[in-house]
């Protein structure tokens, strides 16, 4: 039987009490609906001028992973990385945001030395740990929340970081650095509709988990319900095929029925649907489907015959 003990990490390392003054304020931008969220709510007029975003950031760290499970080819990793750093570089230089681009091939060695770990399992961690090297820059750094825990919390550690967030992230400020969640009360659907009159999003929203606007991946299609639920998606046709959305969203749809127990997001669209009145197709059948497809496969072959 293998053994859970893992022996205590010793870090030799030189202590430091050194106060900074770094004035900087920063964010993570991947041109996601949490990051355009959390510019949007940072850039305000009515936020106080040293909780103003002044800087945006983009990291290499593990999250360019496609929804694949890790480790992904590396070949896919840097791919990923850079169409979605082109948008992140065009945006930054339309908006005139300062960019710190970080690098880092955390990913790769971490999966080495300690075993594979799903990035959800480590990207607080790795996002503060950048963000402590830079604190002699920054007093501030906003990390964008995945979804809305804090109504109604339940603790419990094992339901994973992106549960858990909103109180323990804090835990990594440092004298210098103040970590702080971000659009923690909002569902994403709410953060959709927050962004949806955000113009700067319109051009650069970047959701794609492959990096290419695909529309068809779980991100992608969610993001697009969402909007077209909201009545903002004609806004985002430069970003979505919206002829290959209505194409195909009688299938989208099914998707968030029958894995709406299974995905978060995918629940938080069915329930909205729910109390919005929104007509959703039935789950998937698969006795029904397999008639379907029998019957269809039979017909095909009688015409076969037929013609012959
Ligand atoms: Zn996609």
């Amino acid at each position: 039987m293998q053994s859970s003990y893992k022996p205590p990490i010793h870090i030799d390392a030189p202590l430091s009490n050194k106060k900074y003054t770094g004035k900087w304020v920063g964010t993570g931008i991947s041109c996601g609906v949490d990051s355009m969220a959390t510019l949007k709510e940072y850039t305000t007029e009515d936020v106080a001028d040293d909780y103003k975003l002044t800087h945006l950031l983009y990291f290499k760290i593990g999250a360019h992973h496609g929804g694949h499970a890790q480790p992904v080819p590396e070949e896919l990793e840097n791919r990923i990385f850079r169409d979605e750093l082109q948008v992140v570089k065009s945006f930054c230089k339309k908006y005139s945001y300062p960019l710190i681009i970080v690098d880092s091939n955390i990913n790769t060695l971490s999966n080495q030395m300690w075993g594979i770990h799903d990035f959800f399992e480590v990207f607080e961690y790795r996002n503060s740990a950048v963000m402590l090297m830079m604190q002699n820059h920054f007093s501030k750094y906003y990390h964008a929340t995945g979804y809305a825990t804090f109504m109604g919390f339940v603790m419990d550690i094992h339901k994973g970081l992106e549960h858990n967030e909103w109180w323990s992230l804090p835990l990594f400020s440092s004298d210098n650095l103040t970590v702080i969640p971000a659009n923690m009360a909002m569902t994403r659907i709410e953060k959709t509709k927050y962004i949806s009159d955000f113009e700067p999003s319109y051009n650069h929203l970047m959701v794609c988990w492959n990096g290419k606007k695909c529309g068809v991946c779980p991100k992608c299609i969610r993001t697009q319900v969402a909007l077209d639920w909201l009545g903002g998606l004609q806004k985002y046709n430069k970003v979505f095929d919206l002829e290959k959305y209505y194409q195909g969203k009688s299938y989208y749809l099914r998707q968030i029925v029958d894995q709406r127990k299974t995905d978060q997001f995918y629940c938080e669209l069915y329930e909205y649907a729910s109390e919005n009145g929104i007509k959703l197709p039935p789950p998937s059948n698969f006795f029904r489907d397999t008639f379907y497809k029998l019957k269809s496969l039979c017909y095909r072959m009688t015409l076969g015959q037929l013609r012959r």
